[in-house]
């Protein structure tokens, strides 16, 4: 049987990101998905219009009710509000966790309020495998912590986060996007991608998914983020149609 990922996040109607992306996501991986919708939302790409967040015991018994089956890693994604937190922190099953912080949409809408990121940062960071803040989010959680954004993810390893990934998109280099992924117990790596134009939805849930799936195939934190970076390069290069030879993402130290 494949590998099963449990997603807990909202749902995007537009279905740029979200729940909806991280299953088509993990399904093109060839694995099996079930989810804990923390959120319904009513958006199109140019605006998130409305969100209703759904009632903490109803998340906390989706996420029990799907650990009635196997699950093999957990990806979180947008969480809403600090007692949708408190519930998913009680919930979880003690497996490999992928975080990604989603605070903002692309549109500008705020997806969790500054008890929730409190509660993020004290309750679900030392539970978690990765954690995958692009750099605005690493500026929000480094000003919730009180420190420079380059300590907040020393701090962040201190609260018992094993891994932190932080994506280099937002950055001002002109043809390489960095990510960099720091470990307690290994140099910094670096992962280089081609800078394509174009911007796309869902990247985030997207990337956060794929390096779930790969924990859940037991990979090993590197390599699970080097092949979520092919992936999605080669969702990119797809949208931005780009020829087939154009470069691939590389790891280096
Ligand atoms: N809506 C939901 C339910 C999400 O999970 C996310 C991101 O994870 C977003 C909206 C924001 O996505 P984007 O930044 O691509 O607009």
């Amino acid at each position: 049987m494949s590998a099963r990922v449990l997603c807990i996040g909202g749902i995007d109607s537009s279905g740029g990101a979200g729940l909806l992306r991280d299953a088509a996501t993990l399904a093109a991986m060839g694995l099996e998905s079930c989810a804990a919708v923390t959120a319904v939302t009513a958006q199109s790409d140019a605006a998130v219009r409305e969100v209703q967040v759904m009632p903490p015991a109803l998340v906390a018994s989706q996420i029990a009710a799907a650990c009635e089956g196997p699950v093999d890693a957990v990806k979180i994604g947008m969480l809403g509000h600090a007692a949708l937190v408190d519930a998913v922190a009680s919930a979880l099953p003690d497996r490999p966790l992928v975080l990604d912080p989603v605070l903002v949409s692309t549109s500008g809408r705020s997806l969790l309020d500054d008890d929730g990121i409190a509660a993020l940062l004290g309750r679900l960071v030392p539970r978690v495998t990765l954690m995958t803040p692009n750099l605005p989010e690493l500026d929000t959680l480094a000003a919730a912590l009180g420190a420079s954004s380059e300590k907040a993810i020393g701090l962040l390893q201190d609260r018992g986060c094993r891994a932190v990934l932080v994506k280099g998109g937002h950055d001002a280099t002109p043809e390489v996007a960095t990510d960099w992924l720091y470990r307690a117990s290994a140099p910094v790596a670096e992962f280089h991608a081609p800078r394509l134009d174009g911007t796309l939805r869902g990247t985030g849930c997207q990337l956060a998914s794929v390096i779930a799936g790969g924990l859940a195939q037991h990979l090993d934190i590197e390599r699970a983020v080097q092949n979520a970076k092919h992936m999605l390069t080669t969702r990119f290069r797809a949208a931005c149609d780009m020829p087939r030879d154009a470069a691939m993402p590389s790891a280096s130290r």
